[in-house]
């Protein structure tokens, strides 16, 4: 049994907790918000491999969309400036060379949660089958075709009452789950596992004689024999003082939660797929209306008028959700690479000190896959029938 330190209490934390307490090990799990969490409640909870694959960052791209934002991908020039190796790197790289590895490690994922929920019978309000819709039905069958899933017509899209898409794609097996709910139950069953959940409490790194130290709040050391960082869009500032970068940058996105008054409005789990919109009505009668891909650093607050263009084009597919009230307006921040691959694993010159992040777009899809390899890592192993020698965080050093 080994003490091990988590650092960072987001699904990814949680995950890799929940199978290193499950394999015996003392587990600590530090989170710093006690309010609650940002990124991994606030997003869109679905759970699917098959749309995963990024649109490239391109150079042509970035130029684009740098100087004005009229879509769901805003880049600011200053974070441009700022942090020009990443966008070089990207641009560079973008995202096809890995498309069926990341496609493979969704996979891999959907099955971890589904043996995870029938071990443990947590409540998030899952639902089962997501589909993509598309302005084009030339677009939606040759994803459809693609991806091995179901096609569907415009006749049938507007029975559902979308109006203006005319194909759709269907994953029967793909699932999606209230992120919030989630969350605050996998945290309350780590805690009946036995791990200990310290909320509200920030933690810090520095270099003990070569070997990774953890402190939190209030100068209290944490004993552990492995460290793992979890903190997500914030990992590469946690991790600076051992002098290791994970390249990771926050990608911004926002979230806005409606009341129904209980009429059902969103048929199921939806993605615009033209617009990287993402819409599903919760059992609570709760609608979860999700978008953007900003690199704007860490400001909470979106202008109104992204707010509104993301109300707008929703609405004008699907019309009901015009009556809606808006309950709650949230940010989350994408742990984003420049490769769009994960960093998992040891961290360089230091044997007690790992790192698992950079999920960008897919930390509540990947998350149990990531954990996996950590469970294994931790342990010495390898872990088995994934490319994790992809994910090293040496790539970076
Ligand atoms: C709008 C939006 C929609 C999305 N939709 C989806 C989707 O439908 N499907 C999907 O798969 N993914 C989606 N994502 C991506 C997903 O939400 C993230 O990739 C995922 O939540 C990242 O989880 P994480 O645990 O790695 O990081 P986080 O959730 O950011 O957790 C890291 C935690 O570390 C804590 N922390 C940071 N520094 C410290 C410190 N020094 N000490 C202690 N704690 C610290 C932070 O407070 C934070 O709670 C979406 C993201 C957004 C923004």
């Amino acid at each position: 049994m080994l003490r091990v330190a988590v650092l960072g209490g987001g699904i990814t934390g949680m995950f890799v907790s929940y199978y290193l307490r499950e394999d015996g090990h003392d587990v600590t799990l530090v989170e710093e918000r006690a309010d609650g969490l940002v990124t991994s409640s606030n997003n869109g909870g679905f759970i699917t491999p098959s749309f995963s694959p990024a649109p490239p960052i391109g150079l042509a791209k970035i130029a684009s969309t740098v100087f004005g934002a009229s879509g769901p991908l805003y880049i600011s020039p200053f974070e441009v400036m700022r942090n020009a190796g990443w966008f070089v790197r990207a641009a560079r790289e973008g995202v096809t060379a890995h498309e069926k590895d990341v496609l493979d490690l969704g996979a891999k994922s959907l099955q971890l949660y589904l043996e995870f929920f029938r071990k443990d019978d947590l409540q998030p309000e899952r639902q089962k089958g997501i589909i993509g819709l598309y302005k084009s039905a030339q677009d939606a069958r040759v994803v459809a075709e693609k991806l091995h899933e179901r096609f569907v017509g415009g006749s049938d899209i507007a029975e559902m009452g979308y109006v203006g898409l005319q194909g759709g794609v269907v994953a029967e097996n793909e699932i999606s789950i209230d992120p919030v709910k989630f969350c605050d139950s996998l945290r309350d069953r780590l805690r009946t596992m036995g791990v200990k959940v310290r909320l509200g409490e920030k933690a810090t790194l520095s270099n003990a004689g070569g070997r990774a130290q953890a402190t939190i709040s209030g100068g209290e050391r944490l004993e552990a024999e492995s460290i793992v960082v979890t903190s997500g869009a914030m990992s590469r500032e946690v991790l600076s003082p051992l002098g290791y970068n994970p390249r990771v940058l926050p990608a911004r996105g926002l979230v806005l939660l409606y009341d129904s008054g209980g009429e059902k409005i969103v048929p199921g789990p939806t993605l615009l797929e033209d617009y990287g919109i993402a819409l599903v009505q919760h059992a609570s009668g709760i609608v979860r209306l999700t978008s953007f891909f900003e690199m704007t650093g860490y400001k909470i607050e979106f202008a109104q008028r992204r707010k509104e263009w993301l109300e707008e084009t929703a609405c004008s597919h699907l019309p009901g959700l015009a009556k809606l009230k808006l309950v709650h307006q949230g940010t989350g921040f994408r742990p984003c690479t420049p490769d769009q691959l994960p960093v998992v694993g040891r961290v360089p010159r230091y044997s007690n000190l790992f790192v698992a992040t950079g999920n960008c777009r897919l930390g509540i899809t990947l998350a149990p896959v990531t954990a996996y390899m950590i469970r294994a890592m931790v342990s010495g192993a390898d872990p088995p029938g994934v490319p994790w020698r992809l994910f090293d965080p040496a790539r970076f050093a």
